[in-house]
């Protein structure tokens, strides 16, 4: 078993989605083991998505990920990373397979509903961006 990150965006919280991906994700065989809601500040949005600092969709981007709460988990699986990049489809909705998460829940390329980290090395950073030692105990 392996562990990966994944975020409901705010516009998957905000239109009361969230229960529903997260049970289309138990559905699918991932199990939580960390979870919160909180509001990221554009410094915070900004870091997590530093890589595509150069990219032209980088500050509607941060803009998008502060307008409202996030829910940043840690999904277990069997390789983690590769089985929830399935799950959540291409990242314009418009692209995903069917039955994916942002086929079914996400708006547009952007507003699309979740994130999920695209390596183990990734992940092993974006989940300690988001949960501390104390709360990873519960992940082991
Ligand atoms: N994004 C966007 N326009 C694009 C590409 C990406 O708004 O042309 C946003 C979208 O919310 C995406 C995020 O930036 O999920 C990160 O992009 P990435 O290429 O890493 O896609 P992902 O890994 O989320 O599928
Ligand atoms: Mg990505």
């Amino acid at each position: 078993m392996s562990l990966t990150l994944a975020i409901l965006k705010p516009d998957a919280v905000g239109s009361s989605k969230a229960g529903k991906i997260l049970a289309h994700l138990e559905g699918a065989g991932f199990r939580v083991r960390a979870l919160k809601l909180l509001s990221l500040s554009k410094e915070q949005a900004g870091a997590f998505y530093a890589v595509h600092r150069e990219r032209g969709f980088y500050a509607e981007l941060v803009e998008f990920m502060t307008s409202g709460p996030v829910i940043p988990m840690v999904l277990e699986a069997d390789d983690a990373v590769a089985k929830l990049r399935g799950a959540i489809g291409a990242t314009d909705p418009a692209e995903a397979a069917p039955g994916t998460v942002r086929k079914l829940f996400a708006e547009s390329k952007g507003r699309n509903a979740i994130h999920a980290s695209d390596s183990d090395e990734n992940a092993k950073g974006e989940i300690a961006f988001f949960f501390s030692e104390y709360d990873r105990i519960a992940v082991r």
